[in-house]
């Protein structure tokens, strides 16, 4: 089952294989994750940086977050599929873009987070926990 995560940007260049399941999942409504996603939110898979194998190089965008952590946004040089990021509150964890998986259905998003922030037409599933910022025990 493991396999299933795998994908990378829209020409090929940048692409990852996870060797295990997330370990959280979820939307992030964040006006940096908007900005870069092309809609209201980006979904993001947090893995364990030791079960994700990358290959292909990405370019780099750095910008700190509110909690003043830094978040490096990873996107394609060639076709500008953003595929990944890491943040310094979490050092040993890559957040794969689910837009990026080749097969999205195996994403299962478990929270909603930057509520506050969200566009009236980017409507989320009612039924998962939301936070208008960050949940507290969550140190990114
Ligand atoms: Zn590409
Ligand atoms: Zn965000």
């Amino acid at each position: 089952m493991t396999t299933e995560f795998i994908g990378g940007c829209l020409c090929g260049a940048v692409t990852y294989k996870a060797t295990a399941a997330p370990q959280l999942g979820g939307h992030c409504h964040c006006v940096d994750c908007r900005k870069s996603s092309g809609t209201g939110h980006c979904s993001h898979l947090a893995m364990n940086a030791d079960d994700v194998e990358i290959t292909g190089k990405a370019i780099q965008f750095d910008k700190p977050a509110d909690s003043g952590n830094m978040v490096s946004r990873f996107f394609c040089g060639t076709c500008g599929g953003a595929v990944y990021s890491t943040n310094s509150g979490m050092p040993g964890f890559v957040f794969l873009r689910a837009s990026s998986l080749d097969n999205p259905e195996v994403f299962s998003p478990s929270m909603i987070v930057y509520t506050r922030a969200a566009p009236s037409w980017d409507v989320m599933d009612t039924s998962l926990p939301s936070f208008e910022t960050m949940p507290p025990e969550m140190p990114i």
